[in-house]
């Protein structure tokens, strides 16, 4: 990395870092940038635009618009004979959009134009699926023909600062900054901070991200560009970055991947029921045994998840584990789920596994007293504290590219610390490397 580009970010950061944490709780939200490579037309004039007839030139100058929406509880079917259109011409229209869009599946509020030469006929269809999508189904001369078209959209960035108070989401809230950006942390620093565990009162925040914003005036929350949290004393960065073979990934600072090759357990919701030691009296057989995993205790039949990706090396019974599933990951770690009610469609000896894919349920088969999920680590030949081990990290940033992180890592922070310090969510310009940066940076 290049230290003394980081040594002037960071002089340049530090006091208004401060300043951020002891920033007033004001918000205001405006708008300043469009995304350079979608038409910077008014909203208004794309709206009208979504409404013209895509057959204009064939059709002849006198045109009847029909506009409508489905009304709640009706059918297209019902919607379009209200219109005046033929049941043959509707069955026509949903053959044409099947492949396309299902008109079984509309929903109410979902906006129509019908488009014809005289009120009754039908030319063309202009239908509104969402804010983001609409379907066109015109007539040609082999019958019609559907057309599904993405809306135009513009990107706003910005920047919002916070303490924490209750939560993370109160604190957006406040801010008015979009609020599903807590969920969105929660994802990417899943594997370092905890947000209902490890959160206090008087935490910071700043993210930088984005927003799309669609003709109707939608908007979309886009990708979390950058963050930084500042928890118990630790200051936790991600930045987002997109590496040349396309990969995009969270990385800190210094560019490892914020990402685990292993979760920390193969339960979404889990409770302990006993802990990793080496002196355990077994509830079984009452003798005093190590305890080389953890027990969740779940339901049976909870889904149970492989930590990491990996091959399948034992998909079977024992009668001490019951079913269970031992997975390797590569030559230094392998994970055991004993006791399993079933394994998931596919899990057999052999068998690839994503991190995160179902393998098992949870059951009570072997040696248990209830249904119970018993998980174990091995790292080269030990047992590890599935709990307390230090766990692995995804790939850093490609040592080809480490300059080019830096460059955009920078970027995002001049962003998120750049923007007037007394407000808490501020439109921001894009946040990225200049033409000339990249040049620079080619290898
Ligand atoms: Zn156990």
């Amino acid at each position: 990395m290049n230290r003394s580009i980081k040594n002037e970010i960071l002089r340049k950061i530090a006091p208004l870092a401060i300043v951020t944490v002891v920033g007033l709780s004001y918000a205001l939200v405006y708008r300043i940038e469009q995304d350079g490579s979608t038409p910077a037309t008014p909203a208004a004039s794309r709206a009208a635009e979504t409404l013209s007839d895509p057959t204009a030139s064939t059709r002849p100058t006198a045109v009847h618009a029909t506009h409508g929406s489905i009304v709640k509880g009706a059918s297209f079917f019902v919607e379009m004979t209200r219109a005046g259109i033929s049941p043959v011409e509707i069955d026509q229209m949903v053959r044409a959009a099947r492949k396309t869009f299902n008109f079984k599946r509309v929903r109410p509020g979902q906006m129509y134009t019908i488009y014809g030469s005289n009120p009754g006929m039908l030319d063309s269809l202009h239908f509104t699926i969402d804010s983001e999508r609409t379907l066109a189904v015109s007539r040609g001369e082999e019958g019609f023909a559907a057309r599904l078209d993405t809306l135009p959209y513009t990107v706003e960035h910005f920047v919002t600062r916070g303490v924490i108070r209750s939560s993370i989401y109160n604190s957006l809230l406040s801010n008015k900054a979009n609020v599903n950006l807590s969920s969105y942390l929660a994802v990417i620093y899943q594997w370092d901070i905890d947000f209902f565990k490890d959160i206090r009162k008087g935490d910071t925040y700043a993210i930088l991200y984005s927003q799309k914003v669609y003709p109707d005036g939608t908007k979309k929350l886009g990708d979390v560009l950058a963050a930084r949290v500042f928890t118990q004393s630790r200051e936790h960065h991600a930045f987002l970055y997109e590496s040349k073979d396309g990969g995009r990934a969270y990385y800190d600072a210094k560019g490892n991947s914020l990402q685990k090759s292993l979760m920390r357990a193969p339960l979404k919701y889990r409770r302990v029921s006993s802990s990793f030691s080496y002196g355990r009296r077994h509830p079984v057989t009452r003798r005093v045994k190590p305890h080389l995993g953890v027990d969740y205790a779940a339901r049976s039949g909870t889904p149970v998840r492989s930590t990491g990706e990996g091959s399948v090396l034992v998909a079977g019974y024992h009668s001490g584990n019951g079913n269970y599933v031992k997975i390797r990951h590569n030559s230094r770690y392998t994970t055991y789920y004993l006791h399993l009610s079933k394994f998931a469609r596919g899990i057999r000896k052999g068998a690839r596994v994503r991190q995160g894919q179902v393998v098992g349920y949870v059951g009570s088969t072997g040696l248990a007293t209830g249904p119970h999920l018993c998980y174990r680590i091995k790292v080269g030949n030990r047992f590890a504290n599935p709990r307390t081990i230090r766990l692995p990290s995804k790939e850093p940033v490609p040592s080809t590219e480490t300059q080019l992180y830096s460059i955009t890592r920078d970027s995002y922070l001049v962003r998120l610390f750049e923007a007037n310090l007394q407000e808490h969510t501020q439109a921001v310009a894009r946040p990225r490397p200049s033409k000339q940066e990249r040049m620079n940076t080619v290898f």
